[in-house]
């Protein structure tokens, strides 16, 4: 994905005006006077002085630098939006022209006007992919009781992928740490085994994460941007990724409405940015998610 900030969203943009055309074509004669050569050939009459070229090496002509290969791809992937912290993170991420993935809670679309509108704002922007995460987050948290009966599971993918629309399979399971695609099955609590299985079977690809930026029960991140980077080297570092150089971030919306924490989020992309060495990519472009 390579985002253009200028048409990222739906907002309107008043356009550049663009110079008439008598000027263009005064400033083109203008640079054509300013940069024609010198001739050589003296001047009719005037005496030939012998051209000595200066004692200097020849110059190597620099070609423009090419654009640095980014060798380890970060998933930035926020989860349980839309909430109150969702437009916080969507301004920051707007802001910073990168692409992120929302895992979205079928059933918080629909909780008030105010999470509907947002809903619509992150479909016309080109920043967020959208991705399943249940319609009732495991009929509101009950996970042990939930991944019991994998039919139900499946049927809670299903309606949050048809009421929304979606128009991919990848879905996050509520409360566990599950990896089910073409190249990695793995499950946290094995208890849900059957039913990541089954939904699996049923063509949903599941996504999990390498790392968590975790919170308090009072909502407010207990790492700080630098922690959050010390722990993305040290992963890579230590290959520690489900996939080398691919790394996936797990993040909540919900934390990001404190001013202080939305504050550290964006100095966390602010950082991961200025390393020049990370791409920023959604999920849907994760290696191996299909055969
Ligand atoms: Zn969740």
């Amino acid at each position: 994905m390579d985002p253009d900030p200028d048409e990222a969203c739906s907002e309107h943009r008043p356009t550049k005006a663009s110079k008439p055309t008598w000027l263009k074509a005064a400033c083109f004669i203008l640079i054509l006077i300013a940069v024609r050569p010198f001739s050589t050939a003296p001047p009719t009459g005037a005496t030939a002085l012998r051209f000595e070229p200066p004692d200097t090496k020849p110059v190597k002509e620099k070609g423009p630098a090419s654009p640095k290969k980014k060798k380890k791809t970060i998933y930035l992937t926020f989860d349980d939006g839309p909430n109150k912290g969702t437009q916080k993170m969507m301004d920051i991420v707007k802001a910073e022209a990168i692409p992120v993935t929302l895992f979205i809670i079928g059933e918080h679309v629909y909780g008030s006007r105010e999470q509907a509108a947002v809903f619509d704002s992150i479909m016309t922007c080109r920043y967020f992919e959208i991705a399943n995460h249940s319609y009732t987050h495991a009929r509101h948290n009950q996970f042990a009781k939930f991944y019991l009966v994998p039919d139900s599971v499946i049927a809670d993918f299903t309606r949050c992928a048809d009421s929304l629309q979606l128009n991919n399979q990848i879905v996050r399971t509520p409360g566990r740490n599950i990896w089910r695609t073409a190249t990695i099955s793995r499950t946290d609590i094995k208890s849900s085994a059957t039913a990541a299985d089954s939904l699996y079977a049923a063509g949903f690809i599941q996504l999990g994460w390498d790392l968590e930026w975790h919170f308090d029960d009072q909502l407010r991140l207990k790492t700080d941007s630098d922690g959050m980077m010390r722990d993305v080297d040290s992963l890579f570092a230590n290959a520690l990724t489900k996939t080398p150089n691919h790394l996936v971030i797990l993040a909540h919306d919900q934390v990001y409405q404190d001013p202080a924490d939305s504050a550290e989020l964006h100095q966390f992309i602010l950082k991961l940015k200025a390393r020049d060495e990370y791409l920023f990519e959604v999920v849907s472009r994760y290696p191996g998610l299909k055969n």
